[in-house]
């Protein structure tokens, strides 16, 4: 199961909680700030690591964190010799 991560700028505070609880260390502050002055969080996953698991966005205090994960569904009809299978599905966590 894969997963990715939106980070709404408005509301991130830098607080960087979600930094020290994601379990692959896939978010860090960025080099920007808000017009606020509060340094930004960032998603880096290049191999497509993150889970979905949700940890950070259930920890982020300002609610700054909207968690999308993939889920295959499969079905499979079988009728004498035919075969059909659906892949399908993108769910919004938050
Ligand atoms: S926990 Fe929330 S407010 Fe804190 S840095 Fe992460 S996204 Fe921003
Ligand atoms: S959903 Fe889980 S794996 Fe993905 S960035 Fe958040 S804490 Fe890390």
């Amino acid at each position: 199961m894969t997963g990715y991560v939106t980070i709404d700028e408005s509301l991130c505070k830098g607080c960087a909680l979600c930094v020290t609880v994601c379990p692959k260390g896939l978010l860090q502050l960025a080099r920007r700030f808000t017009s606020k002055g509060y340094q930004l969080v960032e998603l880096i996953d290049p191999a497509s690591a993150c889970t979905g698991c949700a940890i950070c966005a259930t920890l982020c205090p300002e609610a700054a964190l909207r968690v999308y994960r993939t889920v295959k569904k499969s079905l499979s009809l079988r009728s004498g010799q035919e075969s059909l299978s659906l892949r399908s599905g993108q769910g919004d966590l938050r």
